[in-house]
């Protein structure tokens, strides 16, 4: 059984349809990246299993149990954290702190243990010396680190990052990978949305492909990079 499916997952915005039945299945201590063109409905399908968003359609399924319909607060306790496009972060606390929240929120502990791990997270991902600044001093890559950290922080099993390493240089980029990698022999399950391909190449066991809402590719990274079909939908975009 797979450990997070979604089931013929559909979404519309009136009418505009973000995705249609989208059938996906991730196993356990996988990492997928969902790739696509903008507005194909990346970001509309990692709302929708973090709980942010309901499907006009379809199902979420996470070890075997239907969670659609759950909030994003018991979908987090159930083990699935989400980062931002945008990372949405408290700027007046603390790094410390808003890692602290994540953990707080996720996992129901006192304070005490919050902060602890906290401090164990914010060393995983490199912003120890920058714990006792306010978030919004942070340069974007160190931005990217702390909206991780905060979301591992929350005890996730699973994680979905939506775009965490746009904005990045290469050397930020490689750090970041290197990152992913650690958490998986964590034994963390990740799906991302990347549009940094040699990004997908390198940490990617599995890549789907959308396009207009709809599954247009999926398999290896290297095979689907080479599917005509999904050359023609970026390029298309990039000559539109
Ligand atoms: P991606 O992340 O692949 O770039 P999105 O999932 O953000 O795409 O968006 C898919 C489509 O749905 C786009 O056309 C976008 O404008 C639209 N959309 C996303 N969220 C909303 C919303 N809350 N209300 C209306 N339209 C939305
Ligand atoms: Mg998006």
């Amino acid at each position: 059984m797979s450990l997070l499916a979604t089931e013929g997952v559909s979404v519309s915005f009136g009418s505009l349809r973000a995705l249609h039945r989208v059938d996906l299945a991730l196993e356990e201590r996988e990492i997928l990246a969902v790739i696509g063109p903008n507005g194909a409905g990346k970001s509309t399908l990692f709302n929708v299993i973090a709980g942010m968003l309901r499907p006009t359609e379809g199902r979420v399924r996470y070890g075997g149990r239907v969670i659609t319909g759950l909030g994003p607060a018991e979908i987090c306790r159930l083990g699935i954290a989400k980062t931002f496009q945008v990372p949405q972060l408290f700027p007046r606390l603390t790094v410390a702190e808003n890692v602290a929240v994540g953990a707080l929120y996720g996992r129901g502990v006192g304070l005490r243990e919050a902060r602890r791990l906290a401090a164990e997270w914010l060393d995983f991902v490199g912003l120890g010396p920058r714990r006792d600044a306010p978030a919004e001093t942070l340069t974007m890559s160190e931005r990217r680190r702390l909206d991780l950290a905060r979301a591992v922080a929350t005890g996730a099993r699973v994680v979905l990052l939506d775009e965490n390493m746009a904005g990045l240089n290469q050397r930020e980029v490689e750090g970041a990978l290197l990152l992913l990698r650690k958490l998986r022999e964590r034994g963390t399950t990740l799906m991302l949305i990347e549009h940094i391909m040699r990004a997908v190449v390198g940490v990617a066991d599995r890549v789907i492909v959308l396009n207009y809402g709809e599954k247009l590719a999926e398999g290896r990274p290297d095979d689907v990079m080479r599917d005509p079909a999904v050359i023609k939908a970026y390029l298309g975009e990039a000559h539109a």
